[in-house]
C-alpha cells in the first residue's frame, strides 16, 4: 500500500520527469502578502510569476505546498470532524505552468498520472469543466473517451477561478473520485453534491484573461496553468479509504492519542480523535512556521485550533497536557519531508504544553458552566449570547470552540448577543482604563492582557480577504 509519503513523492517525481523544478514548500505565513491569513493553496507562494511582477526560475515548477485553511475565506474548521474530507491543514500537490504548457498538456498530464501512475480506475472517475469552455470538454473526451455525462458543465465560481478583482483569472476543471452507490452524496452540481460519495481530488486552473475591476477586459498572452491535488484525499482513493482519517499517517496519529489516553480510537470518541489529529498538525505546522498563541490575528487562530484540540482531549479524559506528547509521532511521520518541523520540535512541544497548561486552569470550570447552562434546554435550544460571553471572557473559550461543543450538544448559541455583550465590555474596559490606578506587577499586566485582549482584537477577518484563492 502506498504511504502519504510515497504518494507525496510520486506526484513530485511525475512532474519533476516532465522539466518542471521542484521546489520547497513555502512557509505558511504569507511572504509579502498582508491580504491573506495564512497560505491556503498552492499557488499562493507564486502569484507574482503569474501576474508577470516578477520571473520564475523556470517556466514549471512543482510543489507539495502546506496549506491552513481555518480563520480566513476558506476556513474549513468547522467542517473537520464532520465530513470525510475537510483538514485545516492538508499538502496540496501541484504542477504549475507559467505562461509555458496550457490546457491540452495539463488535462493528458494529470490524466496519465491518475490512471497510469496512481493505477486508477477510469469507471470510478469523472471530471467537471466551467460551462462555457468547450476546448477543456473537448480535450477531455479524445483524452478519456468519457461520455458526455462524465465530462460535467459546472457555472459556478467552483469552476471559475480569479486572483480578485484585477488579474488573471479564468476556467477550472476539476476530477472528483466516485466512492459507490454505498456512500450518500450526489455528483458535482446536483443538491447533495455535498455528501461523501464523489470527492474532489484535483483541480486544474486554467489563468487565459484577465480582470481589471471585476471584468474580463482581455486574453492574457501568455496563458498558464496552476493545480492543486489534495494529498490526503488522492491517499485516501489510493489506499481504498472512504476518509482521509483512515489513512496511513492518520492511523499513526490516532493511535498515538488513544494510547496515549487508554481510550477506544473507533465508537463515541473517534471524532474527538480526528480533530485532535488534525489541529495537531495545523498548530504544529504554524508553530513551526513562527506563529505564536496569542490573542489576535494569525496568533489567535492558532490559539482557537489548540484550544478546540485540548477541549477534546479534556472529552478523552486526559488528566494532562496531552498535546505536546503526540508531536514526537507528528515528527517521526513528516519531520522527512518537512525538516522546518523537526527544527522545530523542541519549541512546538513547549509551545503547545504551557498554552495547555494554561488553558487547562479554566477548561474544566467552563465545561462546567456550559454544562449547568445546558442541562434544561432541548435539542434545537438557543445558549444565551451573555453565557459563550463568560466563558470567552472567563474561561479563555473562543466563541467557536463554544459553538462546536453546543453542536456536539445539539444547540446553537445566540452570537449577535454575544457580539453584544463583547461590544458593551469594549465600552466598559475603556472607561476602567482611565479610572485605574497602577498596575503593579508584570504578572497582573499579563493577566489583563490576556482577559482584555481579545476586546481589541479587531477581526482577523479584516485581514482576509482580496489574497483568497
Ligand atoms: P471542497 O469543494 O472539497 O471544499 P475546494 O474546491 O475548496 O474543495 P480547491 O480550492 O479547489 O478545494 O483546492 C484544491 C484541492 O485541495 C481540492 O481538490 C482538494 O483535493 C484539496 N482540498 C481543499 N480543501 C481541503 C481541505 N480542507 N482538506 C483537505 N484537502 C483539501
Ligand atoms: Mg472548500
Ligand atoms: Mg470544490
Ligand atoms: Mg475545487
Amino acid at each position: 500500500m502506498a504511504s502519504l509519503n510515497d504518494i507525496r513523492s510520486t506526484f513530485l517525481n511525475f512532474f519533476e520527469a516532465d522539466a518542471h523544478q521542484k521546489i520547497h514548500s513555502a512557509p505558511l505565513v504569507p511572504q509579502n502578502d498582508p491580504t491573506l491569513m495564512f497560505v491556503n493553496a498552492g499557488m499562493v507562494p507564486f502569484k507574482d510569476y503569474f501576474t508577470g511582477a516578477a520571473t520564475p526560475p523556470s517556466p514549471r515548477a512543482t510543489t507539495s505546498q502546506k496549506c491552513v485553511r481555518a480563520g480566513g475565506k476558506h476556513n474549513d474548521l468547522d467542517n473537520v470532524g464532520y465530513t470525510a474530507r475537510h483538514l485545516t491543514f492538508f499538502e496540496m500537490l501541484g504542477n504549475f505552468s507559467f505562461g509555458d504548457y496550457f490546457k491540452n498538456h495539463a488535462i493528458e498530464s494529470a490524466w496519465t498520472l491518475v490512471t497510469r501512475d496512481f493505477g486508477l480506475d477510469p469507471k470510478r472517475l469523472l471530471v467537471t469543466v466551467y460551462i462555457d469552455d468547450d476546448e477543456a470538454a473537448a480535450i477531455w473526451k479524445k483524452v478519456t473517451g468519457f461520455s458526455d455525462d462524465k465530462i460535467i458543465r459546472i457555472a459556478g465560481s467552483d469552476n471559475f477561478w480569479a486572483m480578485g478583482d484585477s488579474g488573471p483569472c479564468g476556467p477550472c476543471t476539476e476530477i472528483f473520485w466516485d466512492y459507490g452507490d454505498h456512500v450518500p452524496g450526489g455528483p458535482p452540481g446536483s443538491p447533495d453534491e455535498d455528501g461523501d460519495r464523489y470527492v474532489e481530488i484535483w483541480n486544474n486552473v486554467f489563468m487565459q484573461f484577465e480582470k481589471e475591476n471585476d471584468e474580463i477586459v482581455r486574453d492574457l498572452p501568455k496563458p498558464s496553468v496552476d493545480t492543486g491535488m489534495g494529498l490526503e484525499r488522492i491517499a485516501s482513493v489510493l489506499q481504498g479509504k472512504n476518509s482521509v482519517f483512515d489513512t496511513d499517517l492518520f492511523q499513526t496519529l490516532i493511535g498515538a492519542s488513544a494510547e496515549a489516553t487508554s481510550t477506544d480510537p473507533h465508537g463515541d470518541m473517534a471524532p474527538s480523535h480526528r480533530v485532535i489529529a488534525d489541529h495537531l498538525r495545523s498548530s504544529a505546522f504554524l508553530i513551526a512556521d513562527g506563529v505564536t498563541p496569542s490573542n489576535e490575528g494569525r496568533g489567535y487562530v492558532l490559539r482557537r485550533i489548540m484550544r478546540r484540540a485540548m477541549r477534546h482531549a479534556h472529552l478523552l479524559g486526559a488528566a494532562d497536557p496531552l498535546m505536546h506528547r503526540l508531536v514526537p509521532t507528528l515528527v517521526a511521520e513528516m519531520g522527512q519531508a518537512y525538516p522546518e518541523l523537526k527544527r522545530a520540535q523542541a519549541s512546538v512541544e513547549d509551545t503547545m504544553k504551557q498554552e495547555e497548561i494554561r488553558f487547562r486552569t479554566t477548561l474544566g470550570r467552563g465545561m462546567g458552566l456550559l454544562e449547568d447552562a445546558t442541562r434544561d434546554l432541548a435539542p434545537g435550544d438557543v445558549i444565551p449570547g451573555r453565557t459563550a460571553f463568560s466563558l470567552y471572557d472567563t474561561y479563555g473559550f473562543p466563541l467557536d470552540l463554544t459553538q462546536d461543543e453546543a453542536r456536539r450538544r445539539g444547540f446553537t448559541v445566540d452570537t449577535d448577543a454575544f457580539d453584544a455583550a463583547m461590544e458593551e465590555q469594549k465600552t466598559r474596559g475603556k472607561a476602567n482604563w482611565k479610572g485605574s490606578g497602577q498596575i503593579a506587577s508584570t504578572g497582573e499586566w499579563l493577566a489583563l492582557k490576556d482577559r482584555l485582549g481579545p476586546t481589541v482584537f479587531n477581526g482577523y477577518d479584516a485581514v482576509d480577504g482580496s489574497g483568497e484563492v
